[in-house]
Order: C-alpha cells, then sequence, then structure tokens
C-alpha cells in the first residue's frame, strides 16, 4: 500500500487533531504477516497520549502526562473491576534510600547492584534513588496516602507502603489513580487488547491499533506509553527463554500477564533483552492457597527455612528472592519457615495479621517436637538442624552453620514457636523486557532511538537480574512511569 503525498500522516497534522482515513496510514517497518492479519478499522480516535497498560506505570505516566495538560487515552484490555493489572495484587511496597542524602542514595544503588549481581541497570537504579522520595510524596499530593517508611536490614533501603496496610493499599491507590486522572479528562477505554503499534512513514509510533467492544480502533497520539508489564502468564515465553519446565511454575499475579508490549515493541523494531534462564524471573516462597499476600518476605531474613527432610538448606538472610530460587530445588519444592517468640515480635508481626486477615493457619506450639507434627517434619530431623544452628550462632552470624548464614543470625530457643507451611514457588514478577534510555525511549537492540514510543513498568528496562530488594518493581513503575509521561509530553509538545 503506499499513501498518496496528501494521505500521509504527519505528527504535527495528528497533533492539531486530523483526522485521515486509517487507509491511509503508512504500516512503516511493519512485519507484512503482521500487517497483513489485522484488517485496517474503520474507527480512529486522536489524543496526545496513548498509553497500554492500567497498572502502576501506565497510571504514574497518564497521570503526569495528564497533569501537564495532555489528552491521554489509557487502554485496559482487562475489564474495569481487573483495572491495575499485577500492581493492584501487591503488597504497595515502594523501596526508598534510607535518607535523602547523596551517601543514601549511593548505598542504595550500591545494595541494588549487589542484589542484580552487577548485571541490574545502574542508570535506572540511580533514577529510583534519585526520583522515589519526591515522587512518594507526589502520590500524596494526588491524595493517595502512604505509610512512613521503615528500614529493612540488612539491605541499606528502606520501605513505604501505601496505606492503610500491606495488600490492602493498592486497590485504594486505583481508585484514587483512576478518579485523578478522570478529572483531569483522561479516558480509560477497558476491554481493549492493544495489537499493534502504528508507525509513520519516517519510522515514528503515532498511534495502537486496538481490539475491543467496538471491535478494531486506531487510537493516534504523538507518542505511545507502552505500560503492559511482564509475561508470568505466557507460559510459551517462560519456557523458551527462563526454563524448559519454567512454564509449569505457579504464577502469583494475573494470568494476562502475557509480554503483549514486548510483542508489539518488537514488531516495531525494539530491542528485548535480559530474558534468559530463571535470573529473568521472581520467584518467592508462597502460602499455596493464598499466592499474593500469603508471602512473609518480611520473616525469611530473620528465621530458618527447612525442607521435608528436616534440613536447612539455603542462607536465608539472602532475601526472599534467593530464598524462593533455592526452594524450587527442594524435595516436593516446599518448605518451612520456623522463627520464636523474640523473632516475631522483631519481624512477623504485620505478616502474622495479614495472615490471620486472610484466614491462613499460622502454626503454633509451645515445643518444637510439637511443631513437628503440626507441619508435619520429621522430628528428630528438624531438633537436631536447630539445635546444630543454635550452637553455630555467634555475634549475629552463624558461620559455621550447615549452610552458613551471613548476617540476621538468632538462636531459635524461646517458645512459643512458629511456622509457616508448607510455602511454595511461586512466580512473581519477571525481569526481561523491552529495552529503553533514562527518558524511558524505547531503544532499538543498537541503541536507536524508536521516535514517539516510550516503555515503562516491569516490561521495560530491564532493570533487575536474578534478584532484587523488596519493594523495587513499584518503585521502577512510579519513578519511570512518571518519566514515560514526561517524555510522551515533551514529544508532544516538539511534534
Ligand atoms: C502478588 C504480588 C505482589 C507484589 N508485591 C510487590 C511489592 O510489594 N513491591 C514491589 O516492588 N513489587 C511487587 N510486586 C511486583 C509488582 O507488583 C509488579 O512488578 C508491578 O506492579 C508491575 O507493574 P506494571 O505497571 O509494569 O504492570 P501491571 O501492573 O501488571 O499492569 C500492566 C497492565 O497492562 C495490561 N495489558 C497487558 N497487555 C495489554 C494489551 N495488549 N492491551 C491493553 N492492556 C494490556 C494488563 O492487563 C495490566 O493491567 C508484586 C507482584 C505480585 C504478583
Amino acid at each position: 500500500m503506499t499513501p498518496s503525498i496528501d494521505s500521509r500522516i504527519t505528527r504535527r497534522g495528528l497533533l492539531g487533531g486530523i483526522g485521515l482515513g486509517a487507509g491511509a496510514l503508512s504500516l512503516g517497518s511493519f512485519h507484512p504477516v503482521q500487517a497483513a492479519l489485522l484488517p485496517e478499522p474503520e474507527q480512529s480516535e486522536t489524543f496526545d497520549v496513548v498509553v497500554i497498560g492500567s497498572g502502576l506505570a501506565g497510571c504514574s505516566a497518564a497521570l503526569e502526562a495528564a497533569s501537564s495538560g495532555a489528552r491521554v487515552v489509557v487502554l485496559e484490555k482487562a475489564s474495569q473491576s481487573r483495572m491495575g493489572g499485577n500492581s493492584f495484587l501487591a503488597g504497595g511496597s515502594f523501596s526508598l534510600p534510607l535518607a535523602e542524602t547523596d551517601a543514601a542514595r549511593a548505598d542504595y544503588v550500591a545494595d541494588y547492584e549487589a542484589y542484580t549481581l552487577g548485571r541490574g541497570n545502574a542508570a535506572i537504579f540511580a533514577l529510583m534513588a534519585q526520583h522515589i522520595h519526591a515522587d512518594v510524596a507526589w502520590l500524596k499530593d494526588n491524595g493517595i496516602e502512604v505509610l512512613p517508611a521503615v528500614e529493612r536490614p540488612p539491605n541499606r533501603v528502606a520501605t513505604a507502603t501505601v496505606a492503610p496496610a500491606s495488600f490492602a493499599g493498592m486497590p485504594v491507590l486505583f481508585r484514587r489513580m483512576k478518579a485523578r486522572l478522570e478529572e483531569l479528562g483522561a479516558r480509560f477505554v477497558f476491554d481493549a487488547k492493544a495489537r499493534q503499534l502504528i508507525m509513520s512513514e519516517d519510522g515514528a509510533v503515532v498511534g495502537v491499533r486496538a481490539i475491543g467492544r467496538r471491535g478494531m480502533v486506531d487510537y493516534r497520539g504523538t507518542s505511545v506509553v507502552i505500560a503492559t508489564g511482564g509475561y508470568a502468564g505466557n507460559s510459551q515465553f517462560l519456557e523458551s527463554y527462563s526454563d524448559p519446565n519454567a512454564g509449569a511454575l505457579m504464577v502469583r499475579g494475573i494470568p494476562h500477564a502475557t509480554g503483549d508490549g514486548l510483542l508489539m515493541a518488537q514488531g516495531a523494531g525494539a530491542g528485548l533483552k535480559g530474558m534468559g534462564g530463571l535470573m529473568a524471573l521472581h520467584i518467592a516462597a508462597v502460602d499455596g492457597v493464598e499466592t499474593a499476600a500469603g508471602q512473609p518476605a518480611a520473616v525469611v531474613p530473620y528465621a530458618v527455612s527447612i525442607n521435608r527432610n528436616g534440613r536447612r538448606f539455603v542462607d536465608e538472610s539472602l532475601g526472599y528472592v534467593t530464598h524462593g530460587k533455592a526452594v524450587l530445588e527442594q524435595p516436593g519444592q516446599s518448605t518451612t519457615l520456623v522463627f520464636d517468640q523474640p523473632i516475631r515480635e522483631k519481624a512477623a508481626e504485620g505478616v502474622i495479621s495479614t495472615f490471620t486477615r486472610l484466614g491462613l493457619t499460622v502454626h503454633q506450639a509451645d515445643t518444637l517436637e510439637e511443631l513437628a507434627e503440626k507441619v508435619g517434619l520429621p522430628t528428630a530431623a528438624l531438633q537436631e538442624t536447630i539445635e546444630s544452628f543454635n550452637q553455630s550462632v555467634e555475634n549475629g552470624a552463624a558461620p559455621a552453620a550447615n549452610p552458613p548464614k551471613r548476617t540476621l543470625a538468632t538462636r531459635i530457643e524461646t517458645a512459643p514457636f512458629y511456622a509457616f507451611s508448607p510455602l511454595v514457588p511461586g512466580i512473581t514478577l519477571t525481569f526481561g523486557g523491552i529495552m529503553i534510555d533514562e527518558r524511558a525511549r524505547v531503544l532499538e537492540a543498537d541503541g536507536r532511538v524508536i521516535p514517539g514510543l516510550l516503555a515503562a513498568g516491569e516490561g521495560a528496562g530491564p532493570v533487575f537480574f536474578q534478584d532484587y530488594i523488596g519493594g523495587g518493581s513499584m518503585t521502577n513503575c512510579l519513578v519511570m512511569g512518571r518519566i514515560a509521561g514526561r517524555e510522551a509530553v515533551s514529544v508532544t509538545r516538539t511534534a
């Protein structure tokens, strides 16, 4: 199809709201098969900024852009009652530097780099450190309450949770975000699945072709923000990229996180990165019934984790992702997290109250023998493991334990004793995704910017590798979502 000269779409023409028939669109560099599959819709609408995905990254981008006066539409493939994607299900914790100082920011970045084995995205960690305090304040300015930050040793990172409590705040955040966006004139289109990006002849992205209740519609804009989240719900991606068995892993979040944005971006020439191997997955050991909120992450570094044979198998202080991945290797792929009264007081009250609210069992016993019976562990092995662990604890570490524990080690000796059991591994999020720069602009594999195309959130960066420190994904979504929104507005202004 060769468009006539005067029917070509220019970015300036779009800004001015010139309505051209969809048949006049140039399909630019689309793969011919993709182009042939999609009929050319008769309906089209024009905005400044088209955001795909109503999760935290998408809503943050949309709110940032709408606050600057841009005409914004948010396309969401789920129904309105399922607005918010995985962000809606999240614990709602943001990670922050311990203080608003350069030294604290440097510590925060260094800890993220260490957790991600030096292969995480240092530039994005620095942006997270630089912006997150102001961005949490921005949420508050928009009527979203966030609880005071709590330190999370051994990391030099604090977490601040959306009020009123862990796993109860995100629905409140989304109600408020939606109301605020609508006050600013932004539109939500639910049940609208973005299928393909629309490119102009000069290779700029100028819209999205989506299918929804009204059939196929083109949503045009001077910029498009992909905020479609990760691909934990796409077993083909998991099996092809992560591990042949990864498709069988339990997924904690929404089943429709299928990496649509990655595919669309790739169709427009974007590079994808960081998707290979289990290092591209965040895996946590969770309650098998309530796989989202039944998650004792805060307790893991202090407790001991015991497999079906009654043995420890990982340094729990390395955090809940390393722990979750280690559970994959254990018999029956399950574990029991054991702790005592002092650990309860130090680190477990919040988790116990969440478990209790959800009707999940928190096992409690006056002796380890009784606890072993309650959770079905071999009594002698459990007692021997805890005894030998206790003997090796010195000065807050257990270097001679098997395996050693480098920090946060305390003797498990003061009744009552507690256990979360059984815990099983589940994918929380995926780490790989669309290559972006520090302005959230989507890049081709060779580093060239694709004009008009931005991406943010779980499926963009990529940001993390192998592991992360809790709260990092929400911080990334908020910080990079706002940056994408700002960049989208600047594209609109210069178009
Ligand atoms: C149970 C659970 C708890 C978590 N807790 C935390 C936490 O406390 N702290 C933390 O940092 N991280 C946490 N995470 C991870 C974090 O929630 C996610 O990484 C983050 O919310 C992803 O946000 P997002 O905006 O990128 O994507 P999402 O929130 O998943 O939003 C993407 C949206 O895009 C929509 N979409 C997808 N494809 C299309 C398409 N083709 N067309 C239109 N719409 C589309 C989806 O339906 C979805 O609504 C948790 C994850 C889970 C599952």
